[in-house]
């Protein structure tokens, strides 16, 4: 299964700060309202209320991520 990370569009987002309110596991706040996120892969048992703060969004700025599949290993000769 492939991971999934937040990521914000800083030019749509209006420092709400309804992200930070609804996933403080992963969004804290800066001095202005901003959300700095933790772009770490989300782990499951977050990912349900990673959707809802997504989906929460009222300028649609939050965003998740699925991370690229990683080609398998080569074997080596
Ligand atoms: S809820 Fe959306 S608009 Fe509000 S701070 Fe978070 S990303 Fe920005």
């Amino acid at each position: 299964m492939r991971s999934e990370r937040l990521i914000v569009d800083m030019i749509s987002c209006s420092a709400h700060g309804m992200c930070a309110e609804l996933l403080p596991e992963r969004v804290s706040l800066d001095d202005w309202g901003y959300p700095v996120i933790d772009a770490a892969p989300l782990d499951p048992e977050l990912v349900g209320l990673a959707r809802i703060a997504v989906q929460s969004c009222p300028k649609l700025a939050l965003r998740l991520q699925r991370e690229p599949a990683r080609a398998p290993a080569r074997a080596r000769r």
